[in-house]
């Protein structure tokens, strides 16, 4: 088994790291830490953020962009429409009329879709390995898992007729079986935080029973609440 001092260079461990004997329930977000299929997604909206900002007379193309990517990144991890919400505030704030976030999510997927669509395409033609475009060690971490007879549980910020395609296509619904949610139209019916209550009332267990992988800024808060405080152990384990 792995111990604490066999990983070295950009691994951070929470003070109270500690193992826990009574996992029973795993939860898994999907891009960045399972998929790799959208790597790549931020070269993306920040430019779309960046040409869409109307710009003030202090602005430098560095300032604009360093504000931008700290909004998108401080909501990775929550749905995409609450970063298209947030780029329509900023254009609000600085006086011009933001057009809606559904319109700007539309847009960013029909530009993510440009990028990611040859990826889609190789997998299904099998040019390329499917495990390719999974993060290293996620097949047999998964496998693991499962023998392991943990129940598995994905949740993503992605809409979820895309996840469940993507992780169709990279051999994953197997270890997941009904249990994948993603975002809705109605953002209000879906959150990460929702999936964990559910988890946790369903299956009347405590937060500290359940172990959960992310690599968001919403996957560190979301260790809030299901402890109750932000100094418990941590249910998100952070992998970048
Ligand atoms: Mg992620």
């Amino acid at each position: 088994m792995l111990s604490k001092n066999s990983f070295h260079g950009l691994v951070e461990f929470a003070p109270g790291f500690a193992p826990r004997r009574n996992l029973s329930h795993v939860l898994f977000d999907f891009d960045g830490t399972l998929s790799l299929i959208r790597q790549g997604w931020p070269e993306v909206m920040v430019p779309m953020f960046v040409e869409m900002l109307p710009r003030r007379a202090d602005d430098t193309d560095e300032s604009v962009r360093q504000l931008l990517y700290d909004d998108i990144m401080r909501l990775n991890g929550k749905q995409t429409i609450y970063q298209m919400m947030q780029l329509a505030e900023r254009i609000k704030e600085r006086g011009g009329q933001p057009k809606d976030p559904l319109w700007y999510k539309h847009e960013y997927l029909r530009r993510l879709d440009e990028r990611i669509h040859s990826r889609l395409e190789d997998i299904r033609a099998s040019t390329v390995a499917r495990d390719a475009f999974l993060v290293h060690g996620t097949r047999a971490l998964m496998d693991s898992l499962q023998a392991r007879g943990l129940p598995l549980y994905l949740a993503s910020g992605t809409d979820e007729q895309f996840v469940k395609n993507e992780a169709e296509l990279l051999d994953l619904t197997r270890y997941f079986g009904p249990h994948i949610y993603g975002a809705k139209d109605d953002y209000k019916s879906f959150s990460k935080k929702m999936v964990i209550e559910r988890i946790l009332r369903e299956n009347t267990i405590s937060g500290e029973q359940l172990l959960a992988f992310g690599d968001g800024y919403v996957e560190i808060q979301n260790t809030r609440w299901t402890n109750g405080n932000a100094s418990g152990s941590r249910p998100w384990a952070r992998m970048s």
